[in-house]
């Protein structure tokens, strides 16, 4: 099947208020009598489903935790940007989307960023209405902070739980709308299929996680806001739960997915620890407004402090090599996460991690305390050359900023990171690759929506910070709502779809199959041990930086893992019980598909962009190469096992930005 990115014609600016205006409407009488399924109950899940319920639908949401409050976007911390402008600092629609599409590395889709951007202002409107406590400045005003590959403060926050507070704001509109009956939730639910009948989207299979049974759910059309996949490498800064499987069950019943390989490494995360871990933690990229990143100058110094020898603040400020700020002077330590990822491991291959496992930099506030502390003793009429006071006075402001991430840090290392600088190393965070939509976030499935995380994403081949909120916030209430209906608007007499058919009755039996064969198999390991095994091929292989060899061989070994995995997996306890092992295996089973997809995503890119860097391809200066013959989205179609996917390409085309090189010096 050919992609068509359905792009509606005229001028950028013009487009999506053109497409709203000629879409087919719904007639609320009618809304009243179609049924949609929203699968996960995020930001972006969240927001739809409260939205379409208040326009009329009857929804049915699904999440697999105890409630929707505890989707991964709870975790999201530093903000979300809009265009505001707030600042008078030169921000605007367009300078957002110049940012976005120049962050993503020239390879998302302009249409769909610029729409983004456009829609980026009504976001904090209605957040604000729904009483989310965003930061203000002195003068009551919404507050901005600035995020990384961007010249201008757009970032609106609430401390270091924005997803939380914009969480409990979808949320309360969901209640609203449960409380009404417009919204059946059903929590500890997993979809485990998408069910096609005549061409359509018309339902799932769920599981009941406290029960074990498996229900059929039908519907006139089926969104999935399941999030992303980055815990295919074991360890990430996703929640434990986050997980593949509605997207890559979608993606087997005929929805093709795309940049599979596209992912971003956070710079900065709390390095790895040890074997034992199975969890990373961020921390917040707003900490680059204010820390400055350095490791030492000289490999002796290195040696020292990994001995304990020397403490980081014994160095002095000739001795340290703060090296985003060198490389970038124009961006410094706010270069975007792919730049700033690269750079640390760059140093660290060098040698000069300062940690056991030689794996980490410093993210350091010194300076930032020093600043802030002189501000508030001007400010106080106070001493200003009091060392104690000072500092006393810069940690408040500190603490004020950023306070919650600094406990957080601190229960985790046990260092006060007032005192001492943080250390920090880039982990896996975010996937920009997933389902392949169309302008309408339809996939190439009719009547199967895919938003949020979960598909492929405004974000091209980088996300810049602040921007997954925003996405999925924008796709669930002002995009999907409009796009939805004019599909519905055929089904308005179609009447119930029944879960009596054969295609419910196919995708029950293979559900039922896959579940009887993990909860019989009897093997000698635990699901674990396969995903861990997965996880550090994928680290090692597809990780930061990779190449063709390392990718063949990745291809090779994930499709050994995958057979050992399903001889030799052991799920204990039954499949008609709480069964967290048996939730793992399934999940686990996916990532196994998934992996190889991916490796075989960044194998046939040859070119290296954003987040996805090929050691081949790069410039003198070890910058990623973008070659313009790879200026496409690679969206692969199933066709019975991962290897034997086909790719697809949508062009993407840039009228309205001038693809140059990408460059923060
Ligand atoms: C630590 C951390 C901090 C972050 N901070 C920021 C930030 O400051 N700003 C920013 O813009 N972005 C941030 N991000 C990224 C952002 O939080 C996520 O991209 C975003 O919240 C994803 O939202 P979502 O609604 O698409 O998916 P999620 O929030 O992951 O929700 C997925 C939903 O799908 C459900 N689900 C999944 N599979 C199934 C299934 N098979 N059956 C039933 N239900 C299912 C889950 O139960 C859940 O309800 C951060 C990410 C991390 C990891």
């Amino acid at each position: 099947m050919a992609l068509d990115s359905k792009i509606p014609k005229g001028p950028i600016a013009d487009k999506w208020t053109d497409y709203k205006n000629h879409i087919n409407l719904v007639n609320p009488a009618n809304k009243r009598n179609i049924d949609i399924i929203v699968v996960g109950t995020g930001l972006a899940g969240g927001s739809a489903a409260a939205t379409l319920a208040e326009l009329g639908y009857n929804v049915k949401a699904f999440c697999f935790q105890d409630s929707p409050r505890r989707a991964h976007s709870i975790a999201a911390q530093g903000g979300i940007n809009a265009a505001k402008n707030y600042q008078g600092d030169g921000d605007s629609t367009y300078r957002l989307f110049y940012d976005t599409v120049k962050g993503g590395d020239y390879r998302s889709r302009e249409a769909n960023v610029y729409r983004l951007a456009e829609v980026s202002a009504n976001i904090i409107d209605q957040c604000v209405a729904q009483g989310v406590p965003f930061a203000r400045d002195y003068g009551g005003l919404l507050d901005n902070r600035s995020f990384g590959g961007v010249l201008v403060s757009r970032t609106f926050y609430a401390k270091g739980q924005t997803g939380q507070q914009l969480l409990l704001g979808a949320y309360s509109a969901m209640n609203r709308q449960i409380g009404r009956g417009k919204i059946k939730m059903y929590n500890r639910h997993e979809m485990l299929d998408v069910v096609v009948v005549n061409g359509k989207a018309r339902g799932i299979i769920a599981r009941n996680l406290v029960t074990g049974e498996i229900e059929r759910h039908s519907a006139h059309a089926v969104v999935l806001g399941t999030g992303g996949y980055g815990n295919v490498f074991f360890l990430s800064t996703n929640a434990m739960g986050s997980n593949v499987t509605a997207a890559w069950k979608a993606h087997k019943r005929g929805a093709y997915f795309a940049n599979p390989c596209y992912t971003q490494i956070h710079p900065t995360c709390i390095p790895v620890s040890g074997d034992h871990q199975s969890k990373l933690t961020l921390m917040s990229e707003s900490l680059r407004n204010d820390g400055r990143i350095w490791v030492p100058k000289k490999l002796e110094d290195v040696t020292a402090i990994r001995t304990g020898k020397l403490k980081p603040v014994d160095i002095p400020e000739e001795d340290r090599d703060y090296y985003l700020e060198r490389r970038y002077p124009a961006f410094g330590n706010l270069v975007p996460r792919d730049v700033a990822s690269r750079a640390a491991k760059e140093r660290c291959d060098e040698g000069y991690g300062v940690n056991a496992t030689g794996e980490a930099v410093y993210l350091d506030f010194a300076s930032a305390i020093q600043r802030y502390g002189k501000e508030q003793a001007h400010i106080k009429g106070l001493d200003e050359n009091d060392a104690a006071l000072v500092k006393k006075l810069g940690q408040e402001v500190v603490k004020n900023k950023y306070g919650n991430l600094f406990q957080m840090y601190e229960k985790i290392v046990d260092q006060n990171p007032y005192e001492t600088p943080m250390m920090i190393y880039p982990a896996v965070h975010y996937t920009m690759g997933g389902i392949w939509v169309d302008y309408n976030l339809m996939t190439t499935v009719p009547g199967l929506y895919c938003i949020g995380e979960a598909n492929f994403s405004d974000h091209g081949a980088n996300r810049l910070g602040a921007s997954a909120l925003m996405q999925g916030l924008a796709d669930g209430y002002f995009v999907l709502p409009y796009t939805i209906g004019d599909y519905l608007s055929s089904d308005i007499r179609t009447g119930k779809i029944s879960t009596d058919s054969p295609e419910f009755e196919e995708a029950e039996q293979e559900v039922r199959s896959t579940i009887d064969k993990l909860i019989n198999n009897d093997g000698s390991y635990s699901v674990d041990h396969f995903h861990k095994k997965l996880g550090k091929i994928m680290w090692n292989k597809c990780g930061m930086a990779r190449n063709a060899k390392g990718l063949k061989e990745a291809i090779k070994e994930i499709a050994e893992l995958r057979a050992e995995f399903w001889n030799d997996v052991k799920v204990p306890g039954s499949e008609n019980e709480y069964n967290e092992e048996l939730a793992k295996a399934i999940r686990v089973a996916d990532f196994m598909e998934l992996g190889e997809l991916f490796a075989k995503d960044a194998l046939h890119r040859e070119e290296s962009a954003g987040g996805h860097f090929r050691e081949e391809y790069q410039t003198p200066e070890g910058e990623a190469l973008r070659r313009p013959e790879f200026q496409y989205v690679a969206a692969w179609e199933y066709k019975g096992e991962p290897s034997a996917a086909k790719m697809h390409k949508e062009a993407l085309v840039y009228e309205n930005i001038e693809v140059k090189e990408r460059s923060y010096k």
